[in-house]
Parts: C-alpha cells; sequence; structure tokens
C-alpha cells in the first residue's frame, strides 16, 4: 500500500483526542501553583470527579494525601525546577469520596524562553496492584521471618540434633542441643568437624553411605557413635532427608541425629540375657537328659540301689527348668502388664512357715521366724510366698555358710515390714541400687550361682503391685537383710 494512502488512512482511524482522554493510564497539566488546566477522562474516573469539577476549580496538591503534599512541596516542585522532569514517583491520590488510590508519577516541565516553568505535564500509572503486591509481598516477608524464627524455636526445642546441609553436604544449620552436645561456639560447624566426632570404627562406613545418598538423592539413615564435649561417646540414629524444588533439584538436606544409647545397650544386654538363660536352661536339661538316658539303660533292673538317687536328681533339675521357665513367664507378664494381684486374707506366720519347709528338709541352715503368729494380712498369699522363697533361695544361693536365716515381720508405721536376714558375705556398696534392676546379676564367677538376674525384679514388682516398699541392708562380711513393707492402709 502507498504510504500516503495509509497515513490519510490513520488521520481517519486515530482521533488524538480520543487517544488522549481514552489512554490507560492519566494525563494531566497544571501550572506551577498546581490549578489543573487539562486532565483526561481516565484519570477523572479514577478520581470521580467530572471535568467541570476539576478544571480550573482544583489544584494538584487537592488530590494529595498530607505527606504526599509536603512530598510535593519539598522535593517534586524544587526536583522539576533543576532538572525539568520527575520520575516513578510514589503518590497515593485521593478520590471525590476519600478513598485513596496509589499512582506511579512522572512529570515534564514546560518552560518559556527565559527558562521559568509555565506548565507541568504528567502521566499517572495506576499502581494500587503493584502496591498490593508489595504489601502482599511484605505480609508474606513478615510471616516467613516468624515461621523461621518458629521453626528454630521448636527445632531447639527438640532433644534431638537438628541441622541442615547444602545440597552438597556442607552444614548450614544447626539447633542449640547440636551446638550444646559438640560445644560448638557460634553455631558453626564443619562438615568434617563432624567426621572427626564419629568414632574411628563407624566414621568410614558413614562417608561411604552418605556420599552415596548424597549423589542419588535419596532419604538416609545411618548408626554411629558420636563423641560429645566430655569425651564420651553416645550411639546415635542419624537421619537424613532431601528436600526438592518444584524441578527435582535438591535445594537442602534436613537431618537429625537421635540418641539411642540407651535402646542399644538395652539390645545388647537383651542379646547377653538370652545368652545366659539359654546356658542357664541347657546346664540343668543336659543333666535331666543324662539321667533319663541311665534310666533308660536300667529300667529292666528296678532293684538298682541307684535308682532313686537318679529320680531326685532328675526331680531337682526339672525343678531348675520349671523355675527358670516361671520367672520368665513372669517377666513377660510385667512386661505386658498383666501381672495380677489377688488379693485374700491369710495368717502370715503359717505362709513364711510353709516356705521354709524344703530349706529345713535340706538341714543346711537353721531359720529363726520372729513375729506375731496370729497376725492376718490381706494380700496375694502366692505372690508373697514367690517372694519370700526367692529372697530364702537367694540366702540359700548366695550366702550358703550362713548359718542362721531369720525372718522376722512386725506391724510398723502403718505397714507390715518383713525381713530375710543372712550371715553371708554381705554386698558390695556400690552394687545395692541395681540388686533389684532388670538382669542384674554380680558377677560372682562362681558356676555354683545360677540365675538370670530377674528374681529380685520379680519380687520388686510384685511388692509396688501391693503398695509396698522394698531394699536391702547389707555389708561386706556382715551378711545381708532383704526386705519388704505391705500398707496396712491397702490391706
Ligand atoms: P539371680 O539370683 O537370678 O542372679 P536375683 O535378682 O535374685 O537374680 O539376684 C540378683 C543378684 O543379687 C544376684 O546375682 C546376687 O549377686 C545378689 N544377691 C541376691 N541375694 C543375695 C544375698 N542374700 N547375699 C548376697 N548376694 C545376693
Amino acid at each position: 500500500m502507498n504510504r500516503e494512502i495509509a497515513k490519510e488512512l490513520l488521520t481517519h482511524v486515530i482521533d488524538p483526542e480520543v487517544l488522549y482522554h481514552q489512554a490507560p493510564c492519566g494525563y494531566l497539566t497544571f501550572t506551577p501553583d498546581g490549578t489543573i488546566i487539562r486532565i483526561n477522562q481516565t484519570l477523572l474516573n479514577w478520581l470521580d470527579h467530572t471535568e467541570e469539577e476539576v478544571l480550573y476549580e482544583k489544584k494538584f496538591g487537592d488530590f494529595l494525601s498530607k505527606g504526599g503534599q509536603i512530598h510535593y512541596e519539598m522535593f517534586f516542585r524544587p526536583m522539576l525546577n533543576v532538572s525539568g522532569s520527575v520520575k516513578e514517583l510514589s503518590y497515593e491520590l485521593k478520590t471525590k469520596h476519600g478513598a485513596f488510590f496509589h499512582v506511579l508519577f512522572g512529570a515534564v516541565a514546560i518552560k518559556n524562553d527565559q527558562g521559568h516553568v509555565i506548565a507541568v505535564n504528567a502521566i499517572l500509572t495506576d499502581n494500587t496492584d503493584r502496591k498490593h503486591y508489595e504489601k502482599e509481598l511484605l505480609v508474606a516477608r513478615n510471616q516467613a521471618e516468624k515461621d523461621k524464627r518458629n521453626m528454630q524455636f521448636l527445632a531447639d526445642l527438640t532433644p534431638d540434633l537438628i541441622w541442615t546441609t547444602t545440597p552438597d553436604g556442607e552444614i548450614d544449620y544447626i539447633n542449640a542441643r547440636f551446638a550444646n552436645y559438640f560445644q560448638v561456639a557460634g553455631r558453626k560447624f564443619t562438615q568434617e568437624q563432624f567426621l572427626e566426632r564419629i568414632h574411628d570404627d563407624d566414621r568410614a562406613g558413614f562417608k561411604t553411605a552418605w556420599a552415596e545418598k548424597l549423589k542419588c538423592g535419596e532419604p538416609f539413615s545411618y548408626d554411629l557413635r558420636l563423641k560429645n564435649h566430655n569425651g564420651e561417646y553416645r550411639w546415635h540414629l542419624v537421619k537424613s532427608v532431601p528436600h526438592y524444588t518444584d524441578d527435582r533439584e535438591i535445594l537442602k538436606w534436613f537431618g537429625s541425629c537421635t540418641d539411642i544409647n540407651d535402646h542399644k545397650l538395652a539390645l545388647t544386654k537383651k542379646d547377653e540375657f538370652i545368652s545366659v538363660a539359654s546356658h542357664e536352661l541347657k546346664t540343668p536339661l543336659t543333666t535331666l537328659m543324662g539321667i533319663l538316658q541311665v534310666l533308660d539303660r536300667i529300667k529292666s533292673k528296678p532293684a538298682t540301689p541307684m535308682l532313686s538317687e537318679f529320680i531326685d536328681r532328675a526331680n531337682k533339675n526339672a525343678k531348675k527348668i520349671n523355675s527358670l521357665v516361671g520367672e520368665l513367664l513372669n517377666v513377660g507378664q510385667l512386661t505386658a502388664g498383666q501381672l495380677r494381684i489377688n488379693k485374700e486374707w491369710f495368717n502370715l506366720y503359717q505362709l513364711i512357715d510353709n516356705c521354709c519347709q524344703y530349706v529345713r528338709t535340706e538341714d543346711v541352715f537353721e531359720i529363726d521366724v520372729k513375729g506375731d503368729q496370729e497376725l492376718q494380712v490381706l494380700a496375694d498369699a502366692g505372690r508373697i510366698e514367690q517372694v519370700l522363697i526367692n529372697y530364702i533361695n537367694n540366702a540359700v544361693k548366695y550366702a550358703p555358710n550362713s548359718g542362721l536365716l531369720t525372718i522376722s515381720f512386725k506391724v510398723h508405721n502403718e505397714e507390715i515390714m518383713v525381713s530375710v536376714t543372712d550371715n553371708g558375705p554381705g554386698i558390695p556398696a556400690e552394687k545395692i541400687p541395681h540388686l533389684f534392676d532388670r538382669f542384674y546379676r554380680i558377677d560372682s564367677g562362681g558356676s555354683q550361682y545360677a540365675g538370670l538376674g530377674l528374681g529380685l525384679y520379680i519380687c520388686a514388682e510384685i511388692v509396688k503391685k501391693h503398695g509396698g516398699r522394698f531394699g536391702v541392708n547389707s555389708e561386706l562380711g556382715k551378711g545381708s537383710s532383704f526386705w519388704f513393707t505391705l500398707p496396712i492402709k491397702e490391706l
């Protein structure tokens, strides 16, 4: 198309007056004192005014907030006089009804031949959305800051050591526990420092496993020993998970080290216990099987003089197995919280006397029972008998040369106190606090002291179930007095 024809066509299509009034931005012309002498429809719409209300009637300053007016006088006007233009000033304009909206404001001064400003041409862009976004952004930033502080507060509260690393594994955050465990100043800790604190036997394995997970970006978990600031190694479970961006890039690794030292020790203890228990059971079982083999061989000769001795020994070993299995069953019940107490009235003296019968038949000990022969108590007779038999059996086992065993009971301070006292070797003071713990045994080195370290633990649990107390008074070389109480109020 011919250029001239095109230009001619455009003069018909584009009416500059329409363009001026309907532009997506506001146009404004005012005199140096601010009087508005020209304004487009777009800006009138924003201000909710008609042209008649504004032209020659209003000054630009009339539409500004107080702060805006001060800024206009102190900055805008001097700036315009000096440089002839201003750009991107942010103002709040007031509508006819008193609402405010944000505009971005640019202006050019029109000067006469003497260089005096005779009018100002301004362009205003509605900035409300941007202001809105800025406000939202600020709120979001404040919220993020608050969330971060909350997270750090929480992280500092947890008993675990919490940390984060960069995608390549450099530690960039540690919580208070972490800093405290390793006694780190300024919460700065490098990967190398962390590796140094790992037990020599665990370090290489951890390094390989961690490097592999860093490469493939999968969750990580590892048991290792970490040295604390006292130089003590404690078992920890290290866990780490990668945090990905939407583009599947690793942003950070979040990690924790949980102290599992007690758990690990309990597992070791359990393993030791299983081996002790198997050994304890195997010894009488092997003896029993041996006796049965002999009995099998001599079954056709019932007149053998050794027969009754073999049967006795078989019975003893079967009883031993039975009592060991009984202890194991009791512990199982205790752990499952199923130990039931069925209270009934019984005569305590008679119960104690019955418990002593079998020791008396063996004729190893002289037994002296002291207490009110008429005293009736309300408790689980079977379970109290179990406690007494355990105390008496222990005296037989661990104080075999005691000679005299004194069992006494008396009512004192609203409770019945029962004690079993031997004249045996006594117990070292440092061992006493642990005697009633599960699996605790004093390593006496002698194989005649068979046991699982469960008897006193079971006694303690039975007494506790009755609401009573338990303990031992003992001194090396001066014998031991194992005691328990039953509260009278509960009876
Ligand atoms: P076990 O007899 O199966 O080892 P117990 O819980 O009954 O387990 O006893 C725990 C430990 O207490 C025993 O290993 C023993 O060393 C010590 N003990 C118990 N009674 C006496 C006692 N009368 N004299 C000395 N030591 C005792």
